[in-house]
């Protein structure tokens, strides 16, 4: 796809609507890269970068009784029973700095979580999803290697795109880590949790008229981005039409 390279001002202008802040979903498989893209899309469209599964390893770090219940899940590869992901989120959604709208990775997860963001937005925000889509074989092997820094939250990978010094974040200087739920075993269950309770939110965004737009997220991460921000622009229609 040819790039459009708009500015970051003209894409905020495209993407915020006065009346209706944007709830941009960012949907996928683990290991799709929507974190990865998260951090450049929330610097682009000055948005908050909400990861559900950051929230909970903050929880499971502090040792919170939330923490300590959703580590149960997690470290099977399970989904986080809705009731806990969902008081979690709208509490984080409170917060003055998504009053412009927010970007949301690795939520909603089930159907259920979908409809209570809807019901809980009262249609005041207009939600566009981003599907990122990447085959299961190169799932696993960007899974595989992936490492994260434990301060700013920032993914490499051990050879796609190794940091520059060993166990280091180039970006802040972190430790990096592997996540206990990136083993392979915990990864096939994550997939197929994926397939069963995630997937069928592609048909949810996509029988709604423009909020959908598939990315595919094989790629280079810089081409990946670039086609991420390609899309954003044909949302604008769904924007403009509030
Ligand atoms: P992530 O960092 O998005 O891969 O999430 C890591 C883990 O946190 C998932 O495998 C789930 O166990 C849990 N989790 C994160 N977000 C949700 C959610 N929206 N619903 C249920 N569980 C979640």
């Amino acid at each position: 796809m040819g790039s459009i390279l708009l500015g970051a001002s003209e894409l905020r202008a495209l993407t915020r609507s006065p009346e209706k802040p944007m709830v941009l979903i960012l949907l996928g498989p683990p290991g799709a890269g929507k974190g990865t893209h998260a951090t450049p899309l929330s610097l682009s469209l000055d948005l908050p970068h909400i990861s559900t599964g950051d929230l909970f390893r903050a929880q499971i770090q502090s040792n919170s009784s939330l923490g300590q219940k959703a580590k149960f899940y997690i470290d099977q590869g399970s989904l986080v029973p809705d009731d806990l992901v969902l008081d979690m989120l709208f509490d984080r959604l409170k917060a003055q700095d998504c009053a412009q709208g927010c970007i949301l990775d690795g939520f909603p997860r089930t159907l259920a979580q979908a409809k209570a963001l809807d019901l809980r937005l009262e249609n005041k925000s207009q939600i566009l999803a981003l599907n990122f889509h990447v085959p299961d074989s190169i799932l696993i092997d960007r899974i595989a290697g992936r490492l994260v820094c434990r301060d700013c939250k920032k993914s490499y990978h051990k050879l796609f795109d190794p940091p520059a010094t060993a166990d280091l974040c180039g970006e802040c200087g972190g430790r990096l880590y592997t996540r206990d739920d990136d083993q392979a075993s915990i990864v096939s269950k994550r997939l197929e949790v994926y397939r069963e309770e995630t997937m069928p939110l592609i048909d949810y965004y996509a029988a709604q008229n423009d909020v959908l737009k598939e990315v595919d997220g094989q790629g280079a991460k810089e081409q990946v981005f670039q086609d991420v921000l390609n899309a954003l622009p044909s949302f604008a229609k769904a924007i403009s039409s509030q």
